[in-house]
Protein backbone atom coordinates (compact mmCIF):
# COMPACT_ATOMS: atom_id res chain seq x y z
CA UNK A 1 0.00 0.00 0.00
CA UNK A 2 1.42 3.35 -1.02
CA UNK A 3 2.98 5.56 2.25
CA UNK A 4 3.31 8.40 -0.05
CA UNK A 5 0.44 9.87 -0.08
CA UNK A 6 -0.25 13.65 -0.01
CA UNK A 7 -1.45 15.68 2.74
CA UNK A 8 -4.48 18.02 1.37
CA UNK A 9 -5.59 19.46 4.45
CA UNK A 10 -6.19 19.05 8.49
CA UNK A 11 -7.70 20.69 11.67
CA UNK A 12 -7.07 20.30 15.42
CA UNK A 13 -8.92 20.42 18.38
CA UNK A 14 -8.11 22.46 21.38
CA UNK A 15 -10.67 21.39 23.85
CA UNK A 16 -8.29 21.06 26.68
CA UNK A 17 -7.25 24.26 26.65
CA UNK A 18 -10.61 26.08 25.60
CA UNK A 19 -12.24 28.32 28.08
CA UNK A 20 -15.47 27.71 27.16
CA UNK A 21 -15.56 24.00 27.25
CA UNK A 22 -12.03 22.91 29.60
CA UNK A 23 -12.64 19.57 28.77
CA UNK A 24 -14.58 17.31 26.50
CA UNK A 25 -17.21 15.89 28.65
CA UNK A 26 -18.18 15.46 32.37
CA UNK A 27 -17.34 12.52 34.02
CA UNK A 28 -18.02 10.86 37.64
CA UNK A 29 -15.23 11.19 39.93
CA UNK A 30 -14.41 8.74 42.72
CA UNK A 31 -16.12 10.48 45.43
CA UNK A 32 -19.23 11.09 42.98
CA UNK A 33 -22.33 9.02 41.98
CA UNK A 34 -25.17 9.77 38.74
CA UNK A 35 -26.95 11.44 41.83
CA UNK A 36 -24.92 14.17 41.60
CA UNK A 37 -25.91 14.82 38.13
CA UNK A 38 -29.66 14.62 39.60
CA UNK A 39 -28.63 17.43 42.36
CA UNK A 40 -26.61 19.89 39.64
CA UNK A 41 -29.85 20.01 37.57
CA UNK A 42 -32.31 20.63 40.09
CA UNK A 43 -33.88 24.17 39.78
CA UNK A 44 -32.11 26.40 42.39
CA UNK A 45 -35.71 28.33 43.18
CA UNK A 46 -38.16 28.97 40.77
CA UNK A 47 -35.45 31.51 38.67
CA UNK A 48 -32.31 29.50 37.83
CA UNK A 49 -31.66 26.33 36.68
CA UNK A 50 -28.40 24.37 35.42
CA UNK A 51 -28.80 21.92 32.16
CA UNK A 52 -26.55 20.30 29.80
CA UNK A 53 -24.58 16.96 29.08
CA UNK A 54 -23.55 16.50 32.99
CA UNK A 55 -26.95 16.71 34.30
CA UNK A 56 -28.19 13.67 32.80
CA UNK A 57 -27.72 10.94 35.08
CA UNK A 58 -27.90 7.91 32.04
CA UNK A 59 -26.82 10.36 28.98
CA UNK A 60 -24.06 12.08 29.84
CA UNK A 61 -21.26 13.54 27.55
CA UNK A 62 -23.71 13.25 24.85
CA UNK A 63 -25.33 15.48 22.24
CA UNK A 64 -28.82 13.96 22.73
CA UNK A 65 -28.28 14.07 26.60
CA UNK A 66 -27.68 17.91 26.41
CA UNK A 67 -30.58 18.13 24.56
CA UNK A 68 -32.79 16.46 26.55
CA UNK A 69 -32.12 18.53 29.44
CA UNK A 70 -32.14 21.55 27.54
CA UNK A 71 -35.50 20.55 26.53
CA UNK A 72 -36.36 19.58 30.11
CA UNK A 73 -35.44 22.84 31.72
CA UNK A 74 -37.19 24.45 29.13
CA UNK A 75 -40.56 22.67 30.09
CA UNK A 76 -39.90 23.62 34.16
CA UNK A 77 -39.75 27.69 33.38
CA UNK A 78 -42.48 27.62 31.03
CA UNK A 79 -44.60 25.61 33.03
CA UNK A 80 -43.85 28.12 35.51
CA UNK A 81 -45.65 30.97 33.73
CA UNK A 82 -42.03 32.67 33.01
CA UNK A 83 -42.35 35.13 30.13
CA UNK A 84 -38.62 36.19 29.34
CA UNK A 85 -35.70 33.34 29.75
CA UNK A 86 -32.30 33.87 28.77
CA UNK A 87 -30.51 31.00 28.17
CA UNK A 88 -26.31 30.77 28.84
CA UNK A 89 -25.00 28.73 25.85
CA UNK A 90 -25.73 27.85 22.07
CA UNK A 91 -25.11 23.97 22.40
CA UNK A 92 -27.41 21.31 21.90
CA UNK A 93 -28.83 22.26 25.57
CA UNK A 94 -28.97 25.71 24.58
CA UNK A 95 -30.66 25.17 21.75
CA UNK A 96 -32.86 22.41 23.26
CA UNK A 97 -34.01 24.74 25.84
CA UNK A 98 -34.97 27.93 23.68
CA UNK A 99 -35.98 26.58 20.37
CA UNK A 100 -38.76 24.19 23.18
CA UNK A 101 -39.57 27.80 24.67
CA UNK A 102 -39.72 30.10 21.58
CA UNK A 103 -42.34 27.03 20.37
CA UNK A 104 -44.22 27.46 23.47
CA UNK A 105 -44.58 31.30 23.20
CA UNK A 106 -42.17 32.25 25.70
CA UNK A 107 -39.65 35.29 24.72
CA UNK A 108 -36.11 33.66 25.08
CA UNK A 109 -32.54 34.95 24.44
CA UNK A 110 -29.56 32.97 24.22
CA UNK A 111 -26.23 34.48 25.21
CA UNK A 112 -23.04 32.81 23.64
CA UNK A 113 -19.66 33.28 24.32
CA UNK A 114 -17.98 32.01 21.41
CA UNK A 115 -18.43 33.84 18.07
CA UNK A 116 -19.96 30.50 16.83
CA UNK A 117 -23.02 28.13 17.81
CA UNK A 118 -22.84 24.51 18.64
CA UNK A 119 -20.37 24.34 21.61
CA UNK A 120 -18.48 21.33 22.23
CA UNK A 121 -20.19 19.97 18.60
CA UNK A 122 -17.87 22.23 16.09
CA UNK A 123 -17.17 22.16 12.88
CA UNK A 124 -13.95 22.56 10.52
CA UNK A 125 -13.96 23.19 7.02
CA UNK A 126 -10.90 20.75 5.28
CA UNK A 127 -9.97 20.53 1.89
CA UNK A 128 -13.49 20.96 0.73
CA UNK A 129 -15.19 18.87 3.05
CA UNK A 130 -17.01 19.98 6.20
CA UNK A 131 -15.81 17.58 9.54
CA UNK A 132 -16.94 17.08 13.22
CA UNK A 133 -13.76 18.39 15.56
CA UNK A 134 -16.17 17.77 18.75
CA UNK A 135 -19.02 15.31 19.02
CA UNK A 136 -18.71 13.00 15.98
CA UNK A 137 -21.69 10.34 16.17
CA UNK A 138 -25.21 10.04 17.18
CA UNK A 139 -25.20 7.25 19.77
CA UNK A 140 -27.45 5.19 21.36
CA UNK A 141 -29.12 5.29 18.11
CA UNK A 142 -32.55 3.57 18.49
CA UNK A 143 -33.36 5.97 21.52
CA UNK A 144 -31.58 9.07 20.39
CA UNK A 145 -33.72 12.34 20.22
CA UNK A 146 -31.48 13.89 17.63
CA UNK A 147 -31.26 10.84 15.40
CA UNK A 148 -35.01 10.94 14.87
CA UNK A 149 -34.84 14.98 13.88
CA UNK A 150 -31.73 14.16 11.17
CA UNK A 151 -33.77 11.29 9.77
CA UNK A 152 -36.69 14.09 9.83
CA UNK A 153 -33.91 16.54 7.54
CA UNK A 154 -33.00 13.80 5.35
CA UNK A 155 -29.15 13.81 6.67
CA UNK A 156 -26.89 11.09 5.27
CA UNK A 157 -25.64 8.94 8.07
CA UNK A 158 -22.97 6.35 8.12
CA UNK A 159 -22.68 3.85 11.20
CA UNK A 160 -19.88 2.74 12.80
CA UNK A 161 -18.90 -0.41 14.24
CA UNK A 162 -17.33 0.04 17.07
CA UNK A 163 -17.56 -3.86 18.57
CA UNK A 164 -15.05 -4.71 15.41
CA UNK A 165 -11.97 -1.81 15.44
CA UNK A 166 -9.07 -3.10 12.70
CA UNK A 167 -6.30 -2.98 15.47
CA UNK A 168 -3.64 -1.58 13.02
CA UNK A 169 -0.88 -2.30 15.25
CA UNK A 170 -1.00 -4.34 18.69
CA UNK A 171 -3.16 -7.35 19.53
CA UNK A 172 -7.02 -7.84 19.79
CA UNK A 173 -8.42 -8.14 23.34
CA UNK A 174 -9.25 -11.82 24.32
CA UNK A 175 -12.57 -12.95 24.98
CA UNK A 176 -14.23 -11.99 28.09
CA UNK A 177 -11.62 -9.49 29.22
CA UNK A 178 -14.49 -6.84 29.06
CA UNK A 179 -17.01 -9.04 31.05
CA UNK A 180 -14.22 -9.15 33.72
CA UNK A 181 -13.80 -5.28 34.16
CA UNK A 182 -17.12 -4.55 34.48
CA UNK A 183 -17.60 -7.32 37.12
CA UNK A 184 -14.36 -5.52 38.66
CA UNK A 185 -15.66 -2.18 38.73
CA UNK A 186 -19.16 -3.64 39.94
CA UNK A 187 -17.41 -5.04 42.84
CA UNK A 188 -15.18 -1.81 43.88
CA UNK A 189 -15.44 -0.39 46.93
CA UNK A 190 -17.19 2.69 47.49
CA UNK A 191 -15.32 5.74 46.71
CA UNK A 192 -12.40 3.35 44.63
CA UNK A 193 -11.04 4.70 41.96
CA UNK A 194 -10.10 2.72 38.72
CA UNK A 195 -6.58 2.76 39.40
CA UNK A 196 -7.19 0.74 42.39
CA UNK A 197 -9.34 -1.96 40.69
CA UNK A 198 -6.77 -1.81 38.11
CA UNK A 199 -3.32 -2.10 40.55
CA UNK A 200 -5.78 -5.00 42.19
CA UNK A 201 -6.30 -7.05 39.48
CA UNK A 202 -2.75 -6.69 38.34
CA UNK A 203 -1.70 -8.19 41.44
CA UNK A 204 -3.04 -11.29 40.48
CA UNK A 205 -3.90 -10.89 36.53
CA UNK A 206 -4.82 -14.69 35.01
CA UNK A 207 -6.10 -15.63 32.96
CA UNK A 208 -4.66 -12.79 31.12
CA UNK A 209 -1.39 -11.34 30.87
CA UNK A 210 -0.44 -7.51 32.25
CA UNK A 211 -0.08 -6.40 28.93
CA UNK A 212 -3.36 -7.75 27.94
CA UNK A 213 -4.91 -5.81 30.82
CA UNK A 214 -3.05 -2.74 30.53
CA UNK A 215 -4.04 -2.53 26.92
CA UNK A 216 -7.70 -2.74 27.56
CA UNK A 217 -7.79 -0.43 30.09
CA UNK A 218 -6.08 1.96 27.81
CA UNK A 219 -8.73 1.23 25.14
CA UNK A 220 -11.70 1.08 26.39
CA UNK A 221 -11.17 3.63 29.57
CA UNK A 222 -8.62 5.98 28.76
CA UNK A 223 -9.61 6.44 25.30
CA UNK A 224 -13.46 6.75 26.65
CA UNK A 225 -12.67 9.34 28.80
CA UNK A 226 -9.47 10.95 29.14
CA UNK A 227 -8.91 11.34 32.93
CA UNK A 228 -6.96 10.33 34.96
CA UNK A 229 -7.70 6.31 36.29
CA UNK A 230 -6.79 7.75 40.00
CA UNK A 231 -9.29 10.00 40.19
CA UNK A 232 -12.33 8.17 38.07
CA UNK A 233 -14.76 6.28 40.03
CA UNK A 234 -14.51 2.45 39.61
CA UNK A 235 -18.20 2.24 40.17
CA UNK A 236 -19.78 5.50 38.27
CA UNK A 237 -17.22 6.31 35.77
CA UNK A 238 -17.58 3.64 33.13
CA UNK A 239 -20.75 5.21 32.01
CA UNK A 240 -23.52 4.22 29.24
CA UNK A 241 -22.23 5.80 25.46
CA UNK A 242 -20.25 4.46 22.29
CA UNK A 243 -21.91 1.48 20.91
CA UNK A 244 -22.63 -0.73 17.73
CA UNK A 245 -25.56 1.46 15.67
CA UNK A 246 -23.45 4.92 16.45
CA UNK A 247 -24.20 7.18 13.57
CA UNK A 248 -21.68 10.05 11.86
CA UNK A 249 -23.30 12.78 10.11
CA UNK A 250 -22.04 13.41 6.45
CA UNK A 251 -21.38 16.97 6.84
CA UNK A 252 -21.24 17.13 10.24
CA UNK A 253 -22.68 17.95 13.74
CA UNK A 254 -23.56 21.67 12.09
CA UNK A 255 -26.21 20.35 9.40
CA UNK A 256 -28.43 19.74 13.23
CA UNK A 257 -27.64 22.97 15.09
CA UNK A 258 -27.75 25.17 12.22
CA UNK A 259 -31.74 23.64 12.13
CA UNK A 260 -32.11 24.10 15.85
CA UNK A 261 -30.58 27.61 15.93
CA UNK A 262 -33.11 28.71 12.78
CA UNK A 263 -35.21 32.11 13.80
CA UNK A 264 -33.59 32.38 17.47
CA UNK A 265 -32.41 35.01 19.20
CA UNK A 266 -29.19 34.19 19.56
CA UNK A 267 -26.02 36.91 21.12
CA UNK A 268 -23.14 35.61 19.76
CA UNK A 269 -19.73 37.02 21.75
CA UNK A 270 -21.51 37.48 24.59
CA UNK A 271 -19.83 35.28 27.42
CA UNK A 272 -22.23 35.65 31.04
CA UNK A 273 -19.89 36.52 33.81
CA UNK A 274 -22.61 36.91 36.42
CA UNK A 275 -25.51 35.75 37.34
CA UNK A 276 -28.13 37.48 40.37
CA UNK A 277 -30.83 36.17 41.50
CA UNK A 278 -33.82 38.89 42.91
CA UNK A 279 -36.90 39.31 43.98
CA UNK A 280 -38.84 38.53 40.76
CA UNK A 281 -36.53 38.59 37.85
CA UNK A 282 -32.84 37.42 37.22
CA UNK A 283 -30.30 39.89 36.37
CA UNK A 284 -27.33 38.63 33.72
CA UNK A 285 -23.96 41.06 33.81
CA UNK A 286 -25.35 43.80 35.79
CA UNK A 287 -27.55 44.81 32.58
CA UNK A 288 -29.95 41.93 31.45
CA UNK A 289 -33.11 41.15 32.68
CA UNK A 290 -34.83 38.24 32.45
CA UNK A 291 -37.90 36.20 34.82
CA UNK A 292 -36.15 33.04 34.97
CA UNK A 293 -32.07 31.84 33.33
CA UNK A 294 -31.40 28.71 31.84
CA UNK A 295 -27.22 27.82 32.35
CA UNK A 296 -25.79 25.31 30.38
CA UNK A 297 -22.33 26.35 30.17
CA UNK A 298 -19.98 23.12 30.53
CA UNK A 299 -19.11 21.84 33.66
CA UNK A 300 -15.22 22.31 33.96
CA UNK A 301 -16.48 26.25 33.28
CA UNK A 302 -19.10 26.57 36.22
CA UNK A 303 -16.69 24.72 38.33
CA UNK A 304 -13.74 26.88 37.82
CA UNK A 305 -16.11 29.91 38.72
CA UNK A 306 -16.28 31.21 35.15
CA UNK A 307 -20.00 32.45 36.57
CA UNK A 308 -20.35 34.14 39.47
CA UNK A 309 -24.04 33.61 41.58
CA UNK A 310 -25.15 36.05 43.67
CA UNK A 311 -26.65 34.36 45.79
CA UNK A 312 -23.85 31.65 45.61
CA UNK A 313 -25.71 28.17 44.02
CA UNK A 314 -26.93 25.66 47.09
CA UNK A 315 -23.95 23.18 48.78
CA UNK A 316 -25.57 20.26 47.17
CA UNK A 317 -25.13 22.11 43.34
CA UNK A 318 -21.60 23.18 44.61
CA UNK A 319 -21.14 19.53 46.38
CA UNK A 320 -21.92 17.78 42.93
CA UNK A 321 -19.97 20.07 41.03
CA UNK A 322 -16.87 19.14 43.32
CA UNK A 323 -17.62 15.41 42.86
CA UNK A 324 -17.67 15.65 38.93
CA UNK A 325 -15.34 16.59 36.39
CA UNK A 326 -13.72 15.87 32.93
CA UNK A 327 -11.20 14.32 30.80
CA UNK A 328 -9.50 15.54 27.51
CA UNK A 329 -10.07 13.80 24.24
CA UNK A 330 -8.59 15.88 21.68
CA UNK A 331 -9.40 15.09 17.66
CA UNK A 332 -7.25 15.97 14.44
CA UNK A 333 -8.83 15.46 11.31
CA UNK A 334 -6.90 14.64 8.15
CA UNK A 335 -7.32 14.51 4.12
CA UNK A 336 -5.06 13.06 1.62
CA UNK A 337 -4.83 12.68 -2.32
CA UNK A 338 -4.47 8.60 -1.59
CA UNK A 339 -6.09 6.27 0.94
CA UNK A 340 -2.94 4.30 2.46
CA UNK A 341 -4.57 2.74 4.81
CA UNK A 342 -6.57 -0.92 5.00
CA UNK A 343 -10.60 0.19 4.40
CA UNK A 344 -12.58 -1.22 7.36
CA UNK A 345 -14.12 1.63 8.62
CA UNK A 346 -12.82 2.57 12.33
CA UNK A 347 -9.23 1.44 13.59
CA UNK A 348 -6.93 0.98 17.14
CA UNK A 349 -3.78 2.16 17.17
CA UNK A 350 -1.47 0.93 20.17
CA UNK A 351 1.71 2.77 20.49
CA UNK A 352 4.41 4.07 19.84
CA UNK A 353 4.66 4.02 24.31
CA UNK A 354 2.50 1.55 26.00
CA UNK A 355 0.28 4.56 27.46
CA UNK A 356 -0.20 6.04 24.23
CA UNK A 357 -3.80 5.26 22.37
CA UNK A 358 -5.26 6.70 19.36
CA UNK A 359 -8.86 5.56 17.80
CA UNK A 360 -9.42 6.65 14.20
CA UNK A 361 -12.47 6.95 11.95
CA UNK A 362 -12.59 6.46 7.94
CA UNK A 363 -14.89 9.69 6.69
CA UNK A 364 -13.82 9.17 3.56
CA UNK A 365 -17.81 8.08 2.90
CA UNK A 366 -18.33 11.42 3.64
CA UNK A 367 -16.91 12.56 -0.30
CA UNK A 368 -14.55 10.13 -1.46
CA UNK A 369 -11.44 12.11 -0.79
CA UNK A 370 -9.40 9.72 1.53
CA UNK A 371 -10.37 11.46 5.29
CA UNK A 372 -9.21 10.11 8.86
CA UNK A 373 -10.58 12.09 11.87
CA UNK A 374 -8.20 10.53 15.01
CA UNK A 375 -8.86 10.65 18.16
CA UNK A 376 -6.26 11.20 20.76
CA UNK A 377 -6.35 10.46 24.68
CA UNK A 378 -4.19 9.88 27.53
CA UNK A 379 -0.64 11.02 29.25
CA UNK A 380 0.65 11.59 26.15
CA UNK A 381 -1.38 14.39 24.96
CA UNK A 382 1.10 16.80 26.90
CA UNK A 383 3.70 16.35 24.72
CA UNK A 384 1.76 14.90 21.30
CA UNK A 385 -0.72 18.46 21.42
CA UNK A 386 1.91 20.87 21.69
CA UNK A 387 3.15 23.76 19.43
CA UNK A 388 1.18 24.97 16.20
CA UNK A 389 -1.84 22.91 14.73
CA UNK A 390 0.20 21.92 11.83
CA UNK A 391 2.50 20.38 13.93
CA UNK A 392 0.26 18.74 15.94
CA UNK A 393 -1.23 17.49 12.32
CA UNK A 394 2.26 16.03 11.20
CA UNK A 395 2.82 13.83 14.32
CA UNK A 396 -0.56 12.72 13.93
CA UNK A 397 -0.24 12.03 10.08
CA UNK A 398 3.21 10.25 11.25
CA UNK A 399 1.58 8.31 14.21
CA UNK A 400 -1.05 6.73 11.74
CA UNK A 401 1.25 6.24 8.26
CA UNK A 402 3.90 4.05 10.60
CA UNK A 403 0.46 2.37 11.94
CA UNK A 404 -0.86 1.28 8.37
CA UNK A 405 3.10 0.87 7.33
CA UNK A 406 3.87 -1.90 9.88
CA UNK A 407 0.45 -3.65 9.51
CA UNK A 408 1.58 -3.39 5.82
C1 LIG B 1 -13.83 15.56 21.10
C2 LIG B 1 -15.27 15.32 21.49
C3 LIG B 1 -15.96 14.26 20.93
C4 LIG B 1 -17.28 14.02 21.29
N1 LIG B 1 -17.95 13.00 20.68
C5 LIG B 1 -19.26 12.85 20.90
C6 LIG B 1 -20.02 11.97 20.09
O1 LIG B 1 -19.48 11.33 19.17
N2 LIG B 1 -21.36 11.86 20.34
C7 LIG B 1 -21.97 12.58 21.34
O2 LIG B 1 -23.18 12.44 21.52
N3 LIG B 1 -21.28 13.45 22.10
C8 LIG B 1 -19.95 13.61 21.89
N4 LIG B 1 -19.25 14.55 22.59
C9 LIG B 1 -19.91 15.25 23.71
C10 LIG B 1 -20.86 16.32 23.22
O3 LIG B 1 -20.19 17.16 22.32
C11 LIG B 1 -21.36 17.11 24.42
O4 LIG B 1 -21.87 16.23 25.41
C12 LIG B 1 -22.49 18.08 24.05
O5 LIG B 1 -22.23 18.74 22.84
C13 LIG B 1 -22.66 19.06 25.20
O6 LIG B 1 -23.70 19.98 24.94
P1 LIG B 1 -24.02 21.10 26.01
O7 LIG B 1 -25.04 21.97 25.41
O8 LIG B 1 -24.27 20.48 27.32
O9 LIG B 1 -22.64 21.90 26.19
P2 LIG B 1 -21.82 22.73 25.12
O10 LIG B 1 -21.98 22.14 23.77
O11 LIG B 1 -20.45 22.86 25.64
O12 LIG B 1 -22.56 24.13 25.10
C14 LIG B 1 -22.35 25.07 26.11
C15 LIG B 1 -22.23 26.44 25.47
O13 LIG B 1 -22.05 27.40 26.50
C16 LIG B 1 -21.13 28.36 26.05
N5 LIG B 1 -20.59 29.02 27.22
C17 LIG B 1 -19.70 28.57 28.13
N6 LIG B 1 -19.50 29.46 29.10
C18 LIG B 1 -20.29 30.52 28.80
C19 LIG B 1 -20.53 31.77 29.44
N7 LIG B 1 -19.92 32.10 30.58
N8 LIG B 1 -21.39 32.63 28.85
C20 LIG B 1 -22.01 32.31 27.69
N9 LIG B 1 -21.82 31.16 27.05
C21 LIG B 1 -20.98 30.26 27.61
C22 LIG B 1 -20.11 27.56 25.26
O14 LIG B 1 -19.37 28.38 24.37
C23 LIG B 1 -21.01 26.56 24.55
O15 LIG B 1 -21.42 27.03 23.29
C24 LIG B 1 -17.94 14.83 22.24
C25 LIG B 1 -17.25 15.93 22.78
C26 LIG B 1 -15.95 16.17 22.40
C27 LIG B 1 -15.25 17.39 22.97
Amino acid sequence: MSITARLLGSAVSRWGEDPWARGSWSLIGRHGTPQDRVALGTPVGERLRIAGEATHPTRAGMTHGAYEKGVEAAGWAADLGHSRVAVVGAGMAGLGAARTLAERGVQVRIFEARDRIGGRTAGADVAGGAFDLGANWLQQYDENVLARLAERLGLTMVPTDFGDPLVLTGEPFPDGIEDDLRDRLSRAAPESGIADVLDDWLRDPAPWTAAEIHRFVDAEIVMDAGAPLSWLSARHGFEPGVGEGDRWIVGGYRRLTGHLADGLDIRLGHPVRDIRVEAGRVVLNGDVSADAVIVTAPLPVLAGGGITFDPPLPPAHRDALGRLGAGRVEKVILRFDQRFWPEHGYYRVHGPERTSISEWLDATAADGTPTLVGLFAGHWLGTLWTGTDAEIADRATGIIRAAAARRG
